[in-house]
């Protein structure tokens, strides 16, 4: 007779490898604009139509990741920085940079709202210098109040630029950072997590580069801010037997106060950090009345609220 072995069985073998670093897949865009769209089609409130255009969004930056593939970009050799994929990315990849805003634009042109038209005819007419700098905020989470109206398309073509340098790295080039919780690829703080849900990685937890769309493994047992391993615990809406809240939960830390969302594949199979996140917002207003801190910033979030669009 066959026996099959239980995840755990295989992972407590000697041979078992668990790999550190997932490259974003090649088609994540187009992924992420499926499933933003199942998420708008089961969402019947006013953030909707925001759902909607988010899947038009990544529609087109799966379009520009095919189109600009073979250009000429300057990656990063394997060299001694901290992580691979610095803010030295953009300013080396200046004139790409601003193909990727013109081609955007273009390609959303037809959907834009009156608001929106406005932002893009500004943000066409900044200079070159001015886009990269607006680049550089969005990659660092820097962008201010006098610059939420850029955010959403201005983080949209960085992250094209980031996966497509995730995409070009070797796996040696990639290692765990000091601090669990940053993207040992980009150094971002990770938007949220994934618990996989079948084989043999079943059951660990990567954590999610909302820029470079890389994922990295990381212990459970441990905080992935503070690395305290007493007492964690794990917040959801127990009311929510299917839909997005059936997935998505908040691994909440006693020692630092802050949480990180993230979600079960294993309920929700093509649950993705960025859109999910967004469709699951009230599980945030819950902790944040009961005092937890957020980490982890999503790109297509102004300070918890949709940006103007
Ligand atoms: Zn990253
Ligand atoms: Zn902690």
């Amino acid at each position: 007779m066959k026996t099959q072995a239980t995840a755990e069985a295989i992972q407590a073998q000697e041979f078992f490898h668990i790999p550190f670093w997932q490259q974003p897949q090649a088609d994540i865009f187009s992924q992420r604009a499926l499933r933003l769209s199942e998420l708008a089609a089961e969402d019947s409130s006013d953030w909707q139509p925001y759902l909607q255009l988010l899947a038009a969004i990544c529609h087109a930056q799966q379009t520009l990741l095919k189109r600009y593939a073979q250009a000429a970009w300057v990656l990063p050799s394997a060299d001694t920085a901290e992580f691979p994929l610095t803010p030295a990315l953009l300013t080396a990849n200046h004139d790409l940079t601003g193909r990727l805003f013109t081609d955007l634009h273009a390609l959303l042109q037809p959907q834009l709202t009156p608001t929106a038209t406005q932002v893009w005819k500004e943000i066409l007419q900044l200079g070159s210098e001015e886009r990269s700098q607006l680049c550089q905020q969005a990659l660092n989470q820097q962008l201010g109040v006098a610059q939420q109206d850029y955010q959403i398309w201005v983080n949209a073509v960085v992250q094209i630029i980031y996966t497509h340098a995730a995409l070009n790295l070797a796996a040696t080039a990639v290692k765990p950072l000091p601090e669990p919780g940053f993207c040992p690829c980009c150094g971002t703080d990770a938007v949220g997590a994934v618990i996989i849900g079948h084989g043999e990685l079943e059951g660990l937890r990567y954590l999610c580069c909302g820029v470079c769309n890389s994922r990295w493994h990381s212990v459970r047992a441990r905080c992935s801010f503070c690395d305290n391993s007493r007492d964690l615990g794990v917040h959801r809406i127990e009311q929510a037997s299917d839909g997005v809240l059936s997935g998505a939960e908040a691994e909440c830390c006693p020692s630092c106060h802050a949480y990180r969302k993230r979600y079960r594949l294993a309920k929700q199979q093509y649950a993705d950090p960025i859109a999910d996140d967004l469709a699951s917002l009230s599980l945030d207003i819950l902790l944040n009345e009961d005092g937890w801190h957020r980490g982890g910033a999503n790109p297509f979030l102004f300070m918890g609220k949709v940006p103007r669009h």
